[in-house]
C-alpha cells in the first residue's frame, strides 16, 4: 500500500499550477492520476481542491470508486476494451480513450450521451494506442451520431525528452481547432509544459503530485 501525505500533495500541487502558469496556462484543468495508488491518493487529491481523476485499469477503477462516498469526476485515461465498459459506465463521467468506433457504440449503449473524446495517436510510435490523426473526424462524427458528447480530443506524447512532444501536440491542438472541440488534454508529469504552450487545456498528471508509482499489481 502506498502512503500519501496531503500536505505532500498540497505542496507539489502548487509546484504544478506554478508550472502551468510558468508556461502560459491561465485556465488550464488538471487531472489527478492516481492509478496503481490507493483511494487516499484519490482523497488527497480531492482534499487539495482537485476534481477531476484519471484511472487506466477498469478492475482497479471499479474497486476504488464503486462504493466511494463522495466520488470526484472520473476520467478513464487507459486502453479500453469493450467488455470493460458496461461494469465502467456507473462510475465514468469522461472517456478519454475511445480510438474505434466499436468502443464508441459500446459507451453509447452502456453510457447514453456520455462525454467522450477520441485518442488520437500522435507519437509516431507502434506502441502507443489512439487512433490514425486522419481518422479523427470521421470517429468525431461516428460517435456524435452515436449520441455521444464528443468534448475534446486526448493525445500522449512520446517517452524522451519533452520536446519530442511538441510536434504532436500541435497536431492535436490543430486537429481540435478543425473540429470545433473545446478540450485537448495533453501533457503529463514530464511534458506539461511543452503541451501548455502548444495549447493544452487539460494535463493529466500523476507523479509530479503523488510521487513514483508503486507497480501495478491488479
Ligand atoms: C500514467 C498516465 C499519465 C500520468 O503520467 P505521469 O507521468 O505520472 O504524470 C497521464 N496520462 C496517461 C494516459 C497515463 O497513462
Amino acid at each position: 500500500m502506498s502512503t500519501i501525505d496531503v500536505q505532500n500533495v498540497q505542496a507539489n500541487l502548487r509546484l504544478l499550477r506554478e508550472r502551468i502558469e510558468a508556461a502560459g496556462g491561465s485556465s488550464v484543468e488538471i487531472v489527478a492520476v492516481t492509478k496503481t495508488f490507493g483511494v487516499d491518493a484519490i482523497d488527497a487529491a480531492v482534499g487539495s481542491g482537485i476534481t477531476n481523476i484519471g484511472e487506466n485499469y477498469a478492475q482497479e477503477c471499479v474497486a476504488k470508486l464503486r462504493d466511494h462516498p463522495s466520488p470526484p469526476t472520473v476520467h478513464f485515461i487507459g486502453h479500453l476494451q469493450r467488455n470493460k465498459i458496461r461494469k465502467l459506465a456507473p462510475i465514468v463521467d469522461v472517456w478519454q480513450t475511445v480510438d474505434r468506433v466499436e468502443v464508441g457504440l459500446e459507451i453509447s449503449k452502456r453510457a447514453p450521451g456520455a462525454k467522450v473524446m477520441v485518442q488520437v495517436d500522435i507519437s509516431g510510435e507502434e506502441t502507443k494506442s489512439g487512433c490514425d490523426p486522419a481518422q479523427a473526424p470521421s470517429l468525431v462524427d461516428s460517435l456524435v451520431t452515436d449520441g455521444l458528447d464528443v468534448v475534446g480530443l486526448m493525445g500522449i506524447g512520446p517517452l524522451g525528452e519533452p520536446e519530442m512532444s511538441r510536434p504532436g501536440f500541435r497536431l492535436l491542438r490543430s486537429l481540435v481547432d478543425e473540429l470545433g472541440l473545446a478540450e485537448c488534454s495533453m501533457g503529463m508529469s514530464g511534458d506539461l509544459e511543452v503541451a501548455v504552450e502548444e495549447g493544452s487545456t487539460m494535463v493529466r498528471v500523476g507523479r509530479a503530485l503523488f510521487g513514483e508509482r508503486p507497480p501495478k499489481h491488479v
